[in-house]
């Protein structure tokens, strides 16, 4: 008899089984007894129960714990083509292929189990850091609050600067608040891109301007780097693309030094594209902090104890916009030497 290969039947093994102890048992009556119709007889019995035996034994539970085993682990009440392959394929596969098929499942499961332990850990980290840049405003603006009431209110020398600073508290409140909502909505593709053609270069004028009188107050100068000054058009969404000009341009002056200078720069890469660049002479980022700036929250060391800083949130947003337009934001600095944000843009 030809023994199947792998996939090995219920069947098949009763079989196999049944016939080795026959032909073992034929083999010891015949010598025993020298009486070959006893030996024959005995021999049929012994073949009829081992098949019998062996065959509902390896039915009912191995290939019954292996079906569980399959149902649990596709967590579903089976569907008539499942119950089709537990019934039929099924029997058919070899131990190997179950386990083969087990180890898969539960390489699917790790992998979605890490997803969600990273999502978990991105929530927390989301929710402290929330917390924390609430925090702030809210126990400065109780605190002047409360000097007001015990008697600043009166005090000339104070309670205009108080009510000045409770004033800037809101506005950094109502800075976080704008910049979540705009994350929330480019987190959740909830805003899709209104492409046009537009001259990148009008858009920056527009920026710079939008941004003068807080560059007067560091007495700093806004430009175009010189052969940038060409019209080129790109197709983009305008106004996010001026936002990312915005968040660039402004941190460019919070972070840049009195007297300093700000560039943008345009070049053509290819027929397709063009490089935008903005450019400052400012304090720099050190090396160890560039590649987690884009994160959101995320803060030098320099800008929390200088508190220029806005709500963390700023690169995090140009991220995701250039992202949206399927391209990458880079950055390269040095210390005390400045910094330059870069991405392409189609030209349009
Ligand atoms: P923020 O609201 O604090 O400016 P951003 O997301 O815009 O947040 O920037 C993240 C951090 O990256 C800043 O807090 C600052 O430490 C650093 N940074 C960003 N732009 C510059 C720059 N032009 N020069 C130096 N540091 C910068």
């Amino acid at each position: 008899m030809a023994i199947p290969g792998k996939n090995l039947h219920p069947r098949s093994i009763a079989l196999i089984i049944a016939t080795i102890s026959a032909l073992t048992f034929f083999a010891i009556v015949y010598l025993a007894t020298g009486q070959i119709s006893l030996a024959g007889l005995g021999t049929g019995i012994m073949f009829a129960i081992t098949y019998f035996s062996v065959h509902f034994f390896v039915q009912e539970y191995l290939y019954r714990k292996i079906r569980l085993l399959y149902k649990f682990i596709s967590q579903t009440k089976a569907s008539k083509r499942e119950e089709f392959y537990y019934e039929n394929l099924l029997p058919r596969q070899t131990l190997d292929d179950a386990r083969e098929d087990v180890e898969k499942w539960a390489e699917e499961n790790k992998a979605a189990f890490d997803l969600l332990e990273k999502n978990e850990q991105y929530r927390k980290e989301f929710l402290q850091n929330l917390s924390h840049e609430l925090k702030t405003p809210i126990f400065a603006m109780q605190g002047y609050v409360e000097s007001l009431l015990n008697g600043g209110l009166q005090d000339e020398k104070i309670n205009r600067r108080f009510l000045e600073n409770t004033l800037r508290n809101i506005d950094r409140l109502r800075n976080l608040v704008e910049d979540l909502d705009e994350i929330t909505k480019l987190e959740s593709g909830q805003q899709p891109l209104a492409l046009t053609s537009f001259v990148i270069q009008d858009m920056v004028k527009e920026v710079y301007e939008s941004l003068q009188i807080k560059a007067a107050e560091k007495n700093m100068t806004m430009e175009i780097k010189k052969g940038s000054e060409t019209p080129v058009r790109v197709s983009a969404d305008r106004e996010k693309i001026r936002q990312v000009v915005v968040n660039l341009v402004d941190n460019g002056i919070k972070y840049g030094k009195v007297n300093g200078r700000i560039t943008a720069s345009i070049e053509k890469t290819d027929h397709e594209h063009i490089l935008f660049e903005i450019t400052d002479n400012g304090s720099g980022i050190a090396q160890e902090h560039l590649p987690r700036i884009f994160e959101r929250f995320y803060r030098t060391d320099l800008a929390r104890s200088r508190k220029v800083g806005g709500s963390g949130l700023g690169l995090a947003i140009c991220k995701h916009i250039i992202e949206a337009h399927g391209e990458t934001i880079h950055v390269r600095s040095q210390e005390d030497v400045g910094t330059t944000f870069g991405f392409r843009l189609k030209r349009g």
